[in-house]
């Protein structure tokens, strides 16, 4: 729990990142306390969408939408508290310093954020107003930084070394505690005209209406769901996590998560565990209790372990900066990765040789939604089979995954390519192994229709001089 102080603060800004929920928020609870004015802002920032060299926007119509319904649901939250949300589209510094210039507020509040493009603004604003007062707090992590047995500077190279290490100091995950939501808040200042007369900041219910909901209605058109979207509440994540434990599937997940596909084969958290709307202390208190209730065994111990390697990921891209992004990784080992375009789009639109990456890539496309093997086998092929730049992969993902998240996304992409935090320098994985393992009946391929698109042994229909290869491909 953090310190705090009643009341010190005149006016504070609450700038909601990924951490859009209200309970078990530290932070929001520490803001609650020390402010008598509150201002609640969420920015989207256009680097965030705009798109690269790898792809043509980073954030797809369905996490768009995803995104969207969430912030929709915190501001009907909030209004319950007589507070608002505020939504601005434009690059944070600029909103932040129009806005700290014009307000004066005392201080503002954000989740700790691990990776270069999200922490720039921050620290750009604590040069530029140093009479302001920056709080931030590692919201979205299992561990605060001093609980930590090492600084993140000295984070190990591997997985294990971290996860001994972290297991010897704080043995006793089962006993996190969940803070409740703030019974009341803070208003909103006075200054701020709620009718929406500064174009850079509207009420999220406002800047809906000016949207006239296209917002929503752009990702049904694109998307052909087999299934209703999900949704990305904070309400939506806790009924989720209530049923996942309600079930014994917990008992048997270390049998069961590296399954393609299949209900509570894996808990399904990650969704709301990117976007704050479940913290990962929520999910620990809530395996506590069923430990408690129906034992402990190994698979109940690994959703534990598994939660750790996203805590490790968190850490890596904190200490490694932008080398999260970079071709040669962490390791600054030469690799080689070309960005075919035509390899790249039989990748990204399953049409492949490879009928099992085809059906991920199918389900990936039109859900936001991939297990995590899914993910190891395309990954893998793209890096080894394609032999494509893994970064063209890893923002593809981005785009897509309605569970993205920086820290895990670049670092899960790192290892499989070779270039992270895998002591064994990289994975390839055996297609045909992984089918007859993970889809001996051929199910996952035949519901992602992974066979349709196929495109015989031939990956490329031209050669590096762009003549036609001599067999042809079948689509
Ligand atoms: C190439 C690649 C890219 C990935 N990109 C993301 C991403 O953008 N966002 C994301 O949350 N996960 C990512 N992962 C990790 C993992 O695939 C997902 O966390 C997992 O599939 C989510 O499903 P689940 O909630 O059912 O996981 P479970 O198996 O139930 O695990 C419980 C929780 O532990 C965490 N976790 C599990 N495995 C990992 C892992 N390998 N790395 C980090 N955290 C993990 C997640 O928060 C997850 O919700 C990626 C993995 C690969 C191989």
């Amino acid at each position: 729990m953090l310190a705090t102080d009643s009341q010190k603060y005149r006016l504070g800004l609450f700038w909601f990142s990924n951490d859009l929920r209200l309970k078990d928020h530290p932070l929001l609870v520490r803001a609650a306390q020390q402010c008598q004015h509150l201002l609640f802002i969420f920015i989207q920032s256009p680097q965030q969408t705009r798109g690269n060299r790898f792809v043509a926007s980073r954030m797809s119509a369905e996490r768009s939408r995803f995104q969207w319904q969430t912030l929709q649901s915190l501001n009907t939250k909030l209004k319950n508290l007589e507070q608002t949300l505020h939504y601005a589209e434009g690059e944070p510094t600029a909103i932040l310093d129009g806005l700290i210039e014009q307000l004066q507020p005392d201080a503002i509040y954000r989740a700790r954020q691990v990776a270069s493009e999200e922490k720039h603004p921050w620290q750009q604003l604590q040069s530029r107003f140093p009479n302001t007062t920056f709080i931030s707090a590692a919201v979205q992590s299992i561990y605060q930084p001093d609980e930590l047995p090492m600084i993140v500077d000295a984070l190990p190279d591997t997985f294990s070394q971290f996860r001994r290490l972290i297991e010897q100091a704080a043995p006793n995950y089962g006993d996190a505690q969940v803070l409740a939501a703030p019974p009341s808040l803070p208003p909103p200042p006075t200054e701020i005209d709620q009718q929406g007369s500064q174009p850079a900041l509207l009420p999220v219910d406002k800047w809906q209406a000016r949207l006239g909901d296209s917002s929503t209605t752009d990702a049904a058109e694109e998307t052909q769901l087999t299934s209703p979207p999900i949704k990305g509440d904070e309400d939506t994540a806790a009924n989720f996590l209530h049923a996942y434990f309600q079930t014994s599937a917990a008992s048997h997940y270390k049998e069961t998560r590296n399954a393609l596909d299949g209900e509570f084969t894996s808990t399904r958290f990650s969704p709301w565990l990117a976007n704050g709307t479940l913290s990962p202390t929520q999910v620990l208190a809530a395996l506590g209790k069923y430990q408690r209730l129906h034992g402990r065994n190994e698979s109940t111990y690994w959703i534990y372990f598994e939660l750790l390697w996203r805590e490790y990921f968190q850490l890596y891209a904190l200490k490694h900066g932008n080398k999260l992004f970079q071709l040669r990784g962490i390791t600054n080992k030469p690799v080689t990765g070309c960005l075919y375009g035509e390899r790249l789009a039989r990748w990204i639109n399953g049409t492949t040789p490879y009928p099992l990456v085809n059906a991920c890539m199918n389900q990936l496309r039109t859900t936001g939604q991939l297990s995590n093997r899914g993910r190891q086998i395309v990954a893998s092929c793209l890096i080894h089979e394609l032999q494509l730049d893994w970064r063209a992969g890893a923002y593809y993902f981005e785009q897509q995954l309605l569970d993205y998240d920086v820290a895990s996304n670049w670092g899960n992409w790192q290892y499989i390519a070779g270039v992270g935090a895998d002591p064994r320098q990289g994975r390839h994985f055996n297609l045909k192994k992984q089918q007859q393992m993970f889809d001996p009946e051929g199910d996952y391929i035949a519901k992602w229709r992974g066979d349709e698109g196929a495109c015989g042994a031939v990956i490329d229909s031209v050669d590096a001089a762009d003549w036609p290869v001599s067999v042809p491909v079948s689509k």
